[in-house]
């Protein structure tokens, strides 16, 4: 029987300190499920430079020459997690069974990709890696993150709680998931939407080892934001009641003044005033804002832009004997594969 090919996909952005402990761990998984006969020797690691300013191509490429897994690919820019993503399951998709993905940082329990593995083995085309608890996160990440979850769920978007983008799909999955053309791209909601027979493994989520969060709040808010709005129009709704609402208080509040007025007893009224002009104000601010922020997706789907561009690929790269080769020998190479690819 053919054995199963598997590719493990992890985007790297600026992950210098953090590498040179993440690729012989994950080559030592690969050894390891290779020995048990769980997987083929063809299997790869993948790791995608998602245009990181350190050296972290470097060392992917020169891995790539000690160990025949280590594979890259690197992207012409920084593109973010969920672009560098795609681009590393739609490069994997073609040579390999089903591809897992994971972060660079390690913090996703690797051992558990070998129960991923054996689900696929039990005919599952996609498997979910659930955090059991968030102890190692801080009390503000969780709290942000757990509310998220709930938001997402009020506006009927379904979301496996608690699971990031540490998942195991088949090739199959890959192809439909290639069909979903969508420039704002969020895996996490589009990926349940697939379907498939799936299934869940659940494992402890660990600290951090080296390096800093490519996360900062900032940038986390606009990730969840960006969720929020591609997949729901709720809010749109949402503010369109306020409006609704707003509208028949002051028709009341309007008659009440206008009964004052007849009864003579009218009052200078500017603070009532000035308060509903800045409410009227503040309302319509948020609904065009809102109703922005639908259209800038509309002209974002209407370009079609390309969501990354493919600098280096050494999955297609003949590559010479690693073994044989010196310090000097491999320096020289990584400068003509890094010049080829300018
Ligand atoms: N990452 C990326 N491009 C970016 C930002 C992050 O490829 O623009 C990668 C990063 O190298 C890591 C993964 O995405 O492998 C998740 O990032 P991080 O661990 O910093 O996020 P956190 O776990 O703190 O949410
Ligand atoms: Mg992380």
């Amino acid at each position: 029987m053919r054995r199963t090919v598997l590719t493990i996909v992890v985007p790297c952005y600026n992950e210098e300190e953090m590498l040179p402990e993440t690729i012989p761990r994950l080559v030592q998984l690969i050894e390891e499920l290779v020995a048990e006969s769980l997987i083929s020797d063809q299997s790869k690691l993948l790791f995608v430079d998602d245009g990181s300013k350190d050296l972290t191509w470097e060392i992917i490429y020169k891995e790539g020459l000690r160990s025949k897994f280590v594979k890259g690919l690197k992207l012409s820019r920084n593109v973010g997690h969920q672009n560098a993503l795609l681009a590393g399951l739609y490069a994997a998709k073609e040579m390999s069974d089903c591809v897992v993905s994971i972060d660079a940082d390690l913090q996703d329990d690797i051992k558990v990709i070998r129960d991923f593995v054996v689900k696929f083995h039990e005919g599952c085309e996609i498997v979910y890696g659930v955090r059991k608890r968030r102890k190692t996160d801080t009390f503000f990440k969780r709290t942000t993150a757990q509310c998220f979850y709930k938001i997402m769920k009020g506006l009927g978007v379904e979301l496996v709680y608690n699971h990031a983008d540490f998942r195991l799909l088949s090739r199959r999955a890959i192809s439909e998931l290639e069909r979903f053309k969508e420039v704002n791209l969020f895996l996490r909601g589009i990926v349940p939407l697939i379907g498939f027979k799936s299934d869940v493994v659940y494992y402890d989520r660990l600290q951090r080892k080296a390096g800093r969060t490519k996360y900062p709040l900032k940038k986390m808010i606009a990730f969840a934001f960006d969720g929020i709005t591609s997949f729901s129009v709720s809010p749109i709704r949402f503010v369109l009641f306020i409006g609704f609402f707003s509208f028949l208080l002051s028709l009341a509040f309007g008659s009440y003044f206008l009964a004052l007025k007849f009864l003579g007893s009218t009052q200078t009224g500017w603070t009532s005033l000035i308060t509903s002009i800045w409410l009227i104000g503040g309302l319509q601010l948020i609904a065009v804002g809102l109703i922005g922020e639908y259209i800038g997706k509309i002209y974002k789907e209407a370009k079609q832009r390309p969501k990354y561009i493919v600098d280096v690929d050494t999955l297609n790269l003949p590559i010479p004997n690693r073994q044989l080769l010196s310090e000097q020998e491999e320096d020289e190479l990584y400068q003509n594969v890094s010049k080829a690819g300018k």
